[in-house]
């Protein structure tokens, strides 16, 4: 069996290395080259067995990320810090995601994926039963048996065969950086910090780099390039700010055929939600087992198998984030209330079986 997989982030690595494990060929292109930068490096100390399952482990351990033992949650009249777990022992991670990332890409590569740097698909084939017959990049044409979208939110496949996404939050966009701080920031642990008008959060990715995330819930904020977080204005920012689209939103159809979509191609919430990471390393793996047993399977259960874990993963991430807006006073009446019923709901369509 051949795979080919578009996209070397979270999800693309970590399904390359179980399909591999299974002896599967593995094909794995990306538009950039790595090394290259990725937001998103807080990550619960739950993920510590997955790391171990992909062979990782020990090599995010020599790496010596900065460990927290847990999270600030700050409110105007409040601040509360959870910790993972009571003895303060179990402790999550700052993930450079430049560094990690290409851990578990090179350990793609190590067992043996075909990995094609700086390459994009350009062109799809698809059969008379639309199953995709190959893809191809601007030199190459890529045949296999799986297709898989692992391209985040660009959702390169996804887009490409024209598979909508449902929105389930009015428009969100979320702003991020780096700064470059010394210890006189007292920042053991992550903060996250509310306000009237959304949340703040600020964490240390670095010695001496702290990153942060503004999300506006009013829709009120557009920043320009150069702004910062008052807490973290006394520093010299790394580059300026970017923003990201994180409406919450989900594909309507996650695989079909012959094809799987994963990670932040699926679904996206804000980084609120935390899960973002977690959610592309655990469905790359999940695929994996979906096509290692897929020659002694039913497809239509397998792809039902799929969407079900997904969107229950997402429904109930979805809930609790709501639910998490909702209990802050502060965001009585804001958009996440009155978003029109009508584009809220749950997906119908279950990849056309
Ligand atoms: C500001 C912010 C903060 C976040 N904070 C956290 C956090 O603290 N913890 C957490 O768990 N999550 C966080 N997230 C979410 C997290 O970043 C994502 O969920 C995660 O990166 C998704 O992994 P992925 O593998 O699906 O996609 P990505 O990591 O986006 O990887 C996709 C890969 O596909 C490649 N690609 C894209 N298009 C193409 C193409 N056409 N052809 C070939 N290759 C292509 C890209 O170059 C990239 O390497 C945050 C997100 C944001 C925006």
């Amino acid at each position: 069996m051949k795979i080919v997989i578009i996209g070397a982030g979270p999800a693309g690595s970590s399904c390359a290395t179980q399909l591999l494990k299974s002896g599967v060929e593995v094909v794995l292109l990306d538009r950039e080259n790595f090394p290259r930068h990725a937001p998103g490096e807080t990550l619960h100390p739950g993920i510590e067995p997955l790391l171990e399952q992909l062979g990782v482990l020990d090599l995010v351990n020599q790496k010596e990320f900065i460990r927290h033992e847990g999270i600030f949650n700050i409110s105007e009249d409040k601040s509360t810090f959870t910790p993972y777990d009571e003895d303060k022992k179990w402790k999550g991670f700052q993930l450079f995601r430049k560094e990690f990332d290409s851990i578990l890409l090179n350990n793609a590569i190590e067992l043996g994926a075909d990995f094609l740097s700086e390459s994009s698909p350009v062109s799809i084939k698809l059969t008379p039963q639309n199953q995709i017959e190959s893809i191809s990049t601007s030199n190459k044409k890529l045949v296999g048996d799986f297709f898989i979208d692992a391209t985040g939110k660009r959702a390169w496949l996804v887009n490409r065969l024209k598979i909508p996404f449902k929105n389930y939050s009015p428009k969100r966009i979320a702003y991020y950086g780096y700064v470059e701080a010394n210890d006189s920031l007292d920042l053991k642990n992550p903060k996250m910090i509310w306000d009237k008008g959304g949340w703040t959060w600020i964490a240390k990715v670095k010695k001496n780099q702290v990153s942060w995330v503004r999300l506006d819930l009013n829709g009120q904020g557009k920043k320009d390039k150069n702004w910062l977080p008052k807490e973290l204005r006394r520093f010299q920012p790394i580059k300026m700010s970017k923003a990201v689209d994180v409406t919450w939103r989900m594909a309507e159809i996650v695989s079909d055929k012959n094809y799987f979509f994963l990670g932040d191609a699926t679904f996206v919430l804000d980084p609120a939600a935390s899960h973002g990471v977690l959610k592309a390393i655990m469905s790359g793996i999940m695929v994996s087992h979906l096509i290692v047993n897929s020659e002694t399977s039913n497809i239509n259960d397998m792809h039902k198998t799929y969407y079900n874990w997904l969107n229950q993963w997402f429904i109930k991430d979805k809930d609790e984030l709501n639910k998490l807006y909702k209990t802050l006073t502060t965001f009585k009446n804001l958009e996440v209330e009155n978003f029109s019923k009508e584009n809220q709901g749950e997906s119908k369509r279950i990849h056309g079986v």
